[in-house]
């Protein structure tokens, strides 16, 4: 028995190991034959599974005074979540999705706190969505108040000595995702792009600085309430993909020394499971979320693969989805941030690269899971009807199951 052959069956005991945190996959895994390319979800199934789920939400939000008006939890999460009804289902039903959309929005905008600057949750979120929902329905003076109040937030934003932190979930790149959506929707134009340079600059000085002062082996860190988190929503894997999804804004020469190095840099610390780790200083291989884990992780390697060449993201990013298949049915529920159907949009996104059968597969196999909302015995989310945590974020993610190769996380990818 060589070395390597043990090492070999250790992976593979591990990855199977049960988990309390995960319900055991007892999908088939992915064999390529003809008569597994025929068993593939049905568009008719993906349909009738969305209509299902939204006449649920539907009756179930009507008796709530809801009063949390982020993308996150609240009411701007519903709105996001018809705007990406009306993109994906049929066009005879768009103009109602979008007018469903709007009330929730513009409860939203009657709730601006005036001191979060971050698309899930602050006020950029719902003032992005309503520019765009304006603009899709021709209010354009609207739209652009709407735009004006989102730009005119970056003055806090880019300032240094304030405590505005640099991560997704609240901080400066949360804000550059806001911007970043609303150029994606209304085309390029609609923001000044000293704004968007200016917050990218002031995220690349604020990682140098941390870096530097504290002596760590990459050329940018950060850190959140005193935690130097790795993932995507609080940590510097969120950091770094939104970053690398503004390049145009980045020199040749900030990527080669900056961003590079530093996703290099934690690669290192991957798990032979495939996992990474929540944050700095942390050893137990335990969350499997897009939060904090693999399912975020496999975004940013998957598209340095694209930026920077070469095989290794890739790999890194493949030993990622093997952890999502084998610990990815969480038991926290079926949303996006820590669930099933976050983690899905990670096979996705290897799919989309590799066109490797076996991602697709695995993604629908994770959408077939979330058919059966509410039935295996998984934990009720604390916000049960909200995009991030609970029943909009798995029907966003089935609707982008009717077009896979456009499938986005929502407020995370931008394609
Ligand atoms: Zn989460």
């Amino acid at each position: 028995m060589t070395l390597y052959s043990n090492f070999c069956r250790e992976v593979a005991r591990f990855l199977k190991m049960s988990d309390d945190r995960a319900f055991e996959n007892k999908f088939p895994d992915y064999v390529p034959s003809a008569e597994r390319k025929s068993s593939s979800i049905k568009k008719d199934d993906l349909l009738y599974n969305i209509g299902k789920l939204v006449n649920r939400l539907e009756s179930e939000v009507s008796g709530i005074d809801w009063k949390d008006s982020s993308v996150y939890t609240g009411t701007s999460g519903i709105a996001l979540m018809y705007l990406h009804l009306s993109k994906t289902l049929s066009t005879e039903q768009s103009q109602e999705l979008i007018e469903k959309a709007f009330p929730y929005v513009e409860k939203s905008l009657g709730r601006l706190k005036g001191h979060r600057y971050s698309f899930l949750c602050g006020d950029p979120g719902p003032l992005a969505i309503a520019a765009v929902l304006y603009h899709r329905t021709g209010r354009q003076s609207q739209a652009q108040e709407m735009l004006k109040k989102l730009q005119k937030l970056n003055r806090d934003v880019v300032k240094l000595e304030n405590d505005t932190p640099d991560e997704l979930l609240n901080g400066r790149v949360g804000y550059l995702y806001a911007l970043l959506f609303a150029q994606k929707h209304m085309g390029e134009a609609c923001i000044d792009k000293t704004i968007i340079k200016n917050v990218v600059e002031a995220v690349l000085i604020s990682g140098q600085r941390l870096a530097t002062d504290e002596e760590f082996p990459c050329p940018l860190m950060y850190k959140w309430h005193d935690s130097y988190y790795y993932g995507a929503a609080h940590g510097i894997c969120g950091i770094l993909y939104m970053l690398l999804q503004a390049r145009d804004y980045i020199s040749p020469s900030q990527m080669d020394k900056l961003i590079r190095p530093t996703i290099d840099y934690l690669m290192t610390l991957q798990y032979p499971s495939g996992n990474y780790p929540s944050s700095m200083g942390s050893n137990s291989d335990k969350l499997v979320h897009w939060c904090h884990g693999a399912p975020g992780f496999v975004h940013l390697l998957a598209l340095a693969h694209e930026v920077f060449g070469g095989e290794k993201y890739l790999v890194s990013a493949k030993r990622c989805c093997e952890v999502m298949w084998h610990r990815g049915l969480l038991k926290k529920g079926y949303g996006i941030c820590h669930g099933p159907a976050g983690n899905a949009y990670g096979f996705l996104v290897v799919y989309r690269i590799t066109r490797d059968e076996k991602y697709l597969y695995r993604a629908q196999k994770f959408a077939e899971w979330c058919f059966d909302y509410g039935k295996h015995g998984a934990r009720v989310a604390d916000r049960p009807l909200s995009l991030f945590e609970g029943l909009a974020g798995t029907i966003y993610f089935l609707a982008d199951m009717l077009k896979p190769d456009r499938a986005a996380f929502p407020a995370f990818q931008l394609w």
